[in-house]
Parts: C-alpha cells; structure tokens; sequence
C-alpha cells in the first residue's frame, strides 16, 4: 500500500517514513504543504499521515481542499500536543483519526492500519477469503493455516487485493498503490507480479478479468 506522508520536522519525516518503509509501505514524503497537497491531489493513496503545522500551506487547508475535491483516502492527522482545538478542527475538516505529538511510531502504526482497515469496511485485523487468511498485523498470509513466504512487494499485491476484496481492481489502480511516485513505471510491472505470486500460492486466490483488472473474492460452491 501507498502512504503519502507530509511533515515538515526533518527529524519526525525521516523516522516516520523510515517506520512505514519497514512495516512494509511505499512511502511518498513530503516536507512542503503545497507539493504534498498536489501529490495527495494527483496520485492514488491508501492513506495519508498529514502534519497540521506546515509552513506553505498548513494541513487543515489541504485537508479541506482534498475533501471538498472528493478525494476520500482515510487521513490520520498529527496535532500539537493537548491542543484540543486543532483536534476539533481537524475531525471537522474530514480527518479519519489523529495522533497528538509526541507519539510513538508503534502506536501511528496501529492506528494507520486501523483507518485504512476500517475504509476497507474491515473491523477485524485479519482477513478471510476461502483457504487464505492475511494478519495485516503480522503482515503474514496464510494458506490453511501454513504461512506463505512473501516478499514485500507481493505482500502488498495480495494484502491490496484482499482488503478491497469483492471488488475488481483495475490494473492501473494496483500499479499506482504498489510503487513509489519517484519509481518509473514498468507496463507489465504488475502482471508480472501477479504471475510471481500465483505460483508461490496453491490456491486459485487472485483472478483475472480480462480488460478490467484483479479480483479476489469468497468463491461460489462449485456447481
Ligand atoms: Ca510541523
């Protein structure tokens, strides 16, 4: 999946997009209001970590130029400490969650990953589809019961495709949450991923609908 992150503090920026790299996200960060604004504008994002004190243009405007321009991705916002009115007008300006500072990465890691499962219409952390179950805590898929070896990238496909399960996902779509915007895009980038993990699974998990794109769905009885 990919985050964009906009925060001004070099510090806070380098160690947080470090945390989200680790834990397995594409990151793309940003130091500046306006150029974050305009990613989170023009790029596909599964959600955003938004800074609030910025020095361009500061988060709350960008937060309510995105919502006012349809853009939904689920934001969680970082607010000055005990400052209970930025809290208010970050909720009211569409904000999904926030996060005050100081914070501890463990806890802006469990709550990003509760936005972005509760966008997804998923309460519980882990998702079941067939034999194949995902631990997005654990970032681990199973299939009965016995842990597939993914890499990073692959994680993210299947963990793309399971959490907007039912759902076909357009292949442009899967390229832009499954690379950085700083990465040239491959046109086969994604199909060839796909095949990748295919063979690794044993089960007929990610299908294909020509010309449209990937889906992952409860399978109906076989008839
Ligand atoms: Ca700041």
């Amino acid at each position: 999946m990919r985050i964009l992150l906009i925060e001004d503090d070099d510090r806070i920026r380098e160690d947080v997009c470090r945390a989200l790299e680790a834990a397995g996200y594409i990151v793309d960060s940003e130091a500046s209001g306006e150029e974050g604004w305009f990613l989170g504008d023009t790029e596909v994002y599964g959600a955003v970590v938004l800074d609030l004190g910025l020095p361009d243009m500061d988060g709350l405007t960008i937060l309510k130029k995105w919502r006012r321009e349809g853009r939904d991705m689920p934001v969680l916002v970082l607010t000055a400490r005990g400052s209970w009115s930025e809290r208010v007008e970050g909720i009211d300006a569409g904000a999904d969650d926030y996060l005050p500072k100081p914070f501890h990465i463990e806890e802006l890691l469990a709550r990003l990953r509760a936005i972005v499962r509760r966008t997804n219409g998923q309460a519980d952390p882990t998702v079941t589809v067939g034999d194949a179950q995902l631990d997005t805590r654990q970032m681990r898929l199973s299939i009965k019961g016995v842990p597939v070896a993914l890499s990073p990238q692959e994680y993210r496909l299947v963990s793309f495709l399971m959490l907007n399960k039912g759902r076909v996902v357009p292949q442009q779509e899967l390229a832009e949450h499954l690379q950085s915007v700083h990465f040239e895009r491959e046109s086969n980038a994604v199909e060839v991923l796909v095949g990748r993990v295919r063979r690794k699974l044993s089960t007929k998990l990610i299908q294909t609908r020509r010309g449209f794109g990937y889906i992952v769905e409860d399978q109906a009885e076989d008839i």
